[in-house]
């Protein structure tokens, strides 16, 4: 019986991640669930799952079946994440919050199933030394990294000639760029191929998201900036290929679910059913694959800029980043105005520091403000 602590379960990919264990429920037990603000969900998810520990990062009293004790707080909240009964912490809390959730999970010896691409991007030359250290793994969960771990057989160290990260381009991918300016969140909102949170749904629109991902595969599989190509693959099928030293190259592919990345983390080498259709490849007919046109995505020449200089530079992306969505969903600024304030915080001097997660949260702390100083 496997023990999952889930953090951040009333997202999106934690009801997913509560499907799978569900759906085996002779393999996995749920003995910890956290989550930010709570709400209606997450008291069913605590009657439906009765784990050992419950708690909520929000000052707030919940409703609790028996049997489970319910603590809020930040200090609540990191206690989830170091949960001691737990084998496998899963963290799938969005943007910079999930760093201290990895950080956090595997100071306490757990290994970290990690749907938290941020907690990478901003501080992977943190998080990956500490799992190593401490003999620790690092899951991934993003499909993109899924695929990879897949392609390299379960071993992040595995040698390749090269990484070809596939992207489906979101969903504002066929609007002229001229009329980008005049899109709506429900347009950006609109993906063709997954159904995920929003903001990570807008993070796809600009691809943002993929330049995180260019950076997470880098952490994760110690790869140069030069060593990953994007393609942009509008069928998203292919999730991601790996290319290797005698041209060979190796791609995992698959109906667009994120229960088989989730289950995948929590039961390899094992695969097990998760419930998705077979892949039809008759009816999906041609598979495209296209170079990313910069002009339609300053978001992500952004991110590949920050990849390339390192240091800062990830964390007041990914800060400005989360600070301008959120202005766009709010319908504060135009979704073209998105890259702009990224690029304009990027160029203003910050100062903080990369080198802890003190350090890192002061940078992130004084960018927010510059991006929203920005918006006005
Ligand atoms: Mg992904």
């Amino acid at each position: 019986m496997k023990k999952i602590a889930i953090i951040g379960s009333t997202g999106s990919i934690g009801r997913q991640a509560i499907e799978v264990c569900r759906r085996y429920p002779e393999r996995f037990e749920i003995v910890a669930m956290a989550a930010n603000t709570g709400g209606a969900l997450f008291e069913e998810q605590l009657r439906q799952n009765k784990p050992r520990f419950a708690a909520l990062r929000a000052e707030r009293e919940v409703c609790v079946p028996q049997g489970t004790r319910f603590a809020c707080g930040e200090s609540a909240f990191e206690e989830a994440c170091a949960f001691a009964e737990a084998d496998v912490v899963l963290i799938a809390v969005t943007g910079f919050a999930g760093l201290k959730a990895a950080l956090s999970a595997l100071s306490a010896g757990k290994d970290v199933a990690l749907a938290n691409k941020e907690s990478l991007v901003v501080g992977g030359h943190l998080v990956m030394p500490l799992a190593e250290r401490k003999g620790l793994r690092i899951l991934p969960v993003d499909s993109e990294h899924s695929a990879i771990w897949q392609c390299l057989h379960f071993d992040r160290k595995a040698p390749f000639r090269k990484i070809l990260l596939t992207a489906s381009g979101g969903a504002l991918r066929d609007v002229p760029i001229e009329k980008l300016g005049e899109v709506t969140a429900k347009d950006a909102l609109a993906h063709p191929n997954w159904k995920m949170g929003p903001k990570i749904t807008i993070d796809c629109a600009t691809m943002l998201n993929k330049g995180f991902e260019v950076m997470e595969a880098m952490h994760l599989y110690g790869a140069a900036l030069s060593e990953i190509e994007v393609l942009v693959h509008r069928e998203s099928i292919v999730h991601s290929m790996v290319e290797f030293a005698d041209g060979a190259v190796l791609a995992q592919m698959a109906a667009p679910s994120m229960e088989l990345p989730i289950q995948l983390a929590l039961t390899y080498p094992e695969r097990l059913d998760c419930g998705l259709p077979p892949l039809d490849l008759i009816r999906a007919g041609a598979l495209h694959f296209e170079r990313v046109d910069e002009k339609r995505y300053p978001c992500f020449r952004l991110a590949l800029l920050c990849a390339k200089k390192g240091g800062t530079y990830p964390c007041i992306l990914n800060a400005a980043g989360e600070v301008a969505v959120s202005a766009f969903l709010n319908g504060q600024i135009k979704y073209t105005q998105i890259a702009d304030i990224i690029e304009d915080v990027l160029a203003a001097e910050i100062g903080g520091g990369a080198e802890s997660y003190g350090a890192l949260e002061e940078t992130d702390r004084r960018a927010r403000e510059k991006a929203r100083l920005r918006i006005g």
